[in-house]
Formats: structure tokens, sequence, C-alpha cells
């Protein structure tokens, strides 16, 4: 079985848990470096990536975060938690610091307010049976992409949806708000048994 770690410091961090244990793998919420350990995947949620930035930084896992990614971790972050693995984020708070794990750059709330929040269907790329459902709230946009970022999914417009690079997936919507678990079972599958 899989070892999987959720991010638990703020956001929608038990819908992904939910989602994980139903597709069979060992789940273990994460709040401290030590808590890293042996993790093949860790997954950081959405929510409001500011007061996870924060969080991040007092319980003292930006560096531990970032040497378990560098050792060999997979690591899949949905809208804030895209907004965190990004290099460089476009309308950041002053003290938010990226976690720069992918080589992107990323607009928060690009997607307007909380109002415009939408649920619709996106092709997937590497998921079989139709579009995935995605759910979109105030949702960053991935403004510019590195050379090894791949693009998974993309809106009617051409914007990515869903990029990754290497062992680093990121999405702008919340799959783990659907009933929809294709996006985490791609994640354990694709890039976690990679
Ligand atoms: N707009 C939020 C932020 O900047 C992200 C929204 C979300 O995770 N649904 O952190």
């Amino acid at each position: 079985r899989k070892r999987i770690g959720v991010l638990a410091l703020q956001g929608a961090f038990r819908e992904h848990r939910r989602m994980f244990e139903g597709l069979g793998a060992d789940t273990r919420l994460v709040r401290w470096p030590a808590e890293l350990d042996g993790l093949d995947g860790l997954v950081i949620p959405g929510g409001e990536s500011t007061a996870i930035a924060k969080l991040l930084a007092i319980h003292g896992l930006y560096e531990p975060l970032r040497a378990a990614h560098a050792a060999g971790m997979a690591v899949f972050g949905t809208c804030a938690g895209a907004i965190l693995m990004a290099r460089d984020i476009e309308g950041a708070r002053p003290d938010q610091e990226p976690l720069a794990l992918m080589d992107v750059r990323i607009r928060r709330n690009a997607y307007g307010r909380q109002i415009d929040s939408f649920e619709t269907a996106v092709p997937f790329d590497g998921v079989a049976g139709g579009p995935v459902k995605a759910v979109f709230i105030r949702a960053p946009r991935f403004a510019d992409l590195g050379p090894g970022v791949q693009v998974l999914a993309a809106g009617d417009d051409g914007e990515p949806l869903a990029v990754r690079e290497g062992r680093a997936l990121a999405v702008a919507f919340h799959p783990e708000l659907t009933d929809d678990d294709r996006v985490h079972a791609y994640f354990l599958e694709s890039v976690v048994g990679a």
C-alpha cells in the first residue's frame, strides 16, 4: 500500500484523505516535519494559500518538505496547494513564500470572487473514462510554464488547468470536492507509482 500524507494545516484536507483512503492508500495527516518521514506522496489541499504559507513557516515545514520532495516524495497540490508549489506567485502577500517545487508562475484568484465558483468537466490526459469533474473556487491560473512542465488538462480557451513536472502534480481546481476520484487515482498510479 502506498503511504500518502495529507497536509492538514488548513483547507480541504479531510476530503483528500477520504479519497485516498477510498483508493486503498494508507494516509497520514501531516502537521510537523517528522510526519513527512517515509511518505510516498503528499497532498497540499486547497484552502487559503496565505494561511497555509503562514502555518508552513510556523511549523518549520518549508525546508523539510522541499528536501522530502527532492528525495523522491511525490507532491499533489490542488488550488491553494498548486499556488504554493509554484516558483513564483502573482498576487502573493508579502510574507507568502512559495515552496517552488515546480517551474511555473501562477496568478492567484484569477477566476474572480468566491461567488464565481462553479463545477465543470475537463478532459485529463492519462485519465480514462471521459472528462473529470472539477470544482473551481477562486481558482488560480497557471501563467507561465517552464520547458519541463507538461499540461495534462486545459480549459476551452486553452489555459492550463493541470500541470505536471516529474513527481509534482498541480491542478487549479478541486477534484476532492466531487465524487470523481480519478485524478487522485492518476496521482497514485502515475505520479507516486512512476
Ligand atoms: N484563492 C485561494 C488562495 O489564493 C485559493 C482558493 C482555493 O484553494 N479554493 O489561496
